[in-house]
């Protein structure tokens, strides 16, 4: 079915919310207008959602109740953002043992959304959440799609490992009529499904290529050693993942395009954004507050890096206050050139669990040693740290042609060095690296306590 993408934008979409009753549309114009206010007035907008929040999960929520009866904490201390700080952290092991107890008064599992995380930490979550409060979410995506060039109502491409397609009339309906989609796995990516996705490419057109950023890794590549033609985005949004610099490189030199890095998860949606500007990630702080908690639990300053600890304003149903989401992040003072009040933070250090250890317990960000190898460091594909004791490193690498005797020698060196002497090296060539499910896969695993 042939519409153009103007047709789609100003004529079925508005009937669809019309007929639906999904506030998406009326969202997402008010985050198109927010995001020009000034920082002082979205905090202020902040500060009254949070407050609202505590102030509802006291009442309504079995396990917030409890909690804050447990630590002493009265609602009427609650004054200013940094008094938040007095409710103890919510864990994921939290979430895992009281998923019920979690669920506010008034709202049934029966009624609600139920959303799973990945789990490629090795734990999985449930989540529950109102179809309004998903809309909102998809409301704060469909911002920032717009910030890459893709326009409401333009057709986009997917792709990632074992991708989630439409089922059902309903929903292949809607994929048709208000956003067409075409996508690629990258669990089999082959040269066939390459030609493939670029004939899709052709017919459906879309503006905006979008999907895990290594996933979208190894299409550039595919397409940059195949030659493939016709897979012209717009612009390309990475999420999921970490966006490696020299991945990053490889995109927009395959595809001529910018890259727009997003950061987010099942848990809250969307956390940080790039815009055009790329002089960091935009806070979505219109649905969250999001805090930089240091290891001695004091909050991190401008430039330093910090554990993500998140409260969702609008997720009434599940409330996360002060959810530790055990990835580590850097919060900027300075304001980007573009005009949003949006505040910005930095790249994303790496999860929590990504964090190596040395002989005498201090951490290494598993992510900045790659950085440091795989990009400097000639004949590496790949590269995964694997750690399961405090006397051994376990470096797997996926070598190219190029790799030498003098490479592996050199990359010993950087660990030896990184880790101390006494740290033993362990280095294996590999054929590939094994990816998750999900088609992402882990640059640094440690399953040592911390
Ligand atoms: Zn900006």
């Amino acid at each position: 079915m042939k519409v153009h993408p103007l047709i789609r934008r100003s004529i079925i979409e508005p009937l669809w919310a019309i007929k639906s009753g999904t506030p998406l549309l009326r969202h997402w114009r008010e985050l198109e207008e927010s995001q020009f206010l000034s920082e002082k007035q979205l905090r202020e907008r902040q500060w009254a959602r949070l407050k609202m929040m505590v102030e509802f999960a006291f009442l309504n929520n079995a396990y917030y109740r409890r909690r804050f009866e447990e630590y002493g904490i009265r609602l009427e201390e609650i004054k200013t953002p940094e008094d938040l700080r007095k409710v103890p952290i919510l864990t994921k092991k939290e979430i895992r043992g009281h998923g019920e107890e979690l669920i506010s008064n008034g709202f049934s599992r029966s009624h609600l959304m139920e959303a799973k995380t990945g789990g490629s930490t090795g734990t999985s979550l449930k989540l529950y959440l109102t179809e309004v409060c998903s809309e909102l979410k998809n409301a704060c995506a469909r911002r920032h799609n717009r910030w890459s060039g893709w326009e409401v109502g333009e057709p986009v491409a997917a792709v990632w490992g074992n991708p989630v397609y439409p089922v059902g009339l309903k929903e292949k309906l809607r994929d048709a009529l208000l956003s067409p989609t075409i996508y690629l796995d990258t669990m089999a990516l082959t040269e066939e499904a390459v030609k493939k996705f670029a004939a899709d490419w052709k017919r459906v057109r879309p503006t905006l290529l979008f999907g895990h950023a290594h996933s979208i890794y190894l299409l550039a590549k595919m397409v940059l050693e195949t030659g493939i033609h016709g897979i012209a985005p717009k612009g390309v949004i990475s999420s999921s993942m970490m966006l490696l610099p020299h991945e990053r490189a490889v995109i927009e030199r395959v595809f001529s395009v910018k890259v727009f890095n997003r950061y987010g998860c099942e848990e809250v949606g969307l956390i940080s954004s790039e815009c055009d500007r790329h002089e960091g990630m935009h806070i979505n702080i219109d649905h969250l507050f999001v805090e930089f908690i240091k290891e001695d639990g004091t909050p991190a300053q401008p430039g330093e890096l910090g554990a993500i600890v998140i409260t969702d304003l609008i997720n009434k149903a599940m409330p996360f206050i002060r959810y530790r989401i055990e990835d580590m992040g850097v919060p900027l003072d300075r304001k980007c050139s573009c005009g949003r009040g949006l505040p910005l933070m930095e790249k994303i250090a790496g999860r929590v669990a990504d964090f190596l250890v040395r002989k005498d317990g201090t951490l290494i960000a598993g992510i900045s040693l790659i950085e440091n190898t795989l990009t400097r460091i000639p004949g590496i594909e790949q590269m995964q740290i694997v750690q399961n004791d405090r006397e051994s490193i376990r470096v797997n690498i996926v070598p190219d042609q190029a790799f030498s005797s003098e490479n592996r020698n050199e990359l010993i060196r950087y660990f030896s060095k990184t880790f101390g002497l006494n740290m033993q090296i362990e280095l294996s060539e590999v054929g590939e690296i094994q990816a998750e499910r999900n088609g992402k896969y882990r640059f640094s695993i440690c399953n040592v306590d911390q």
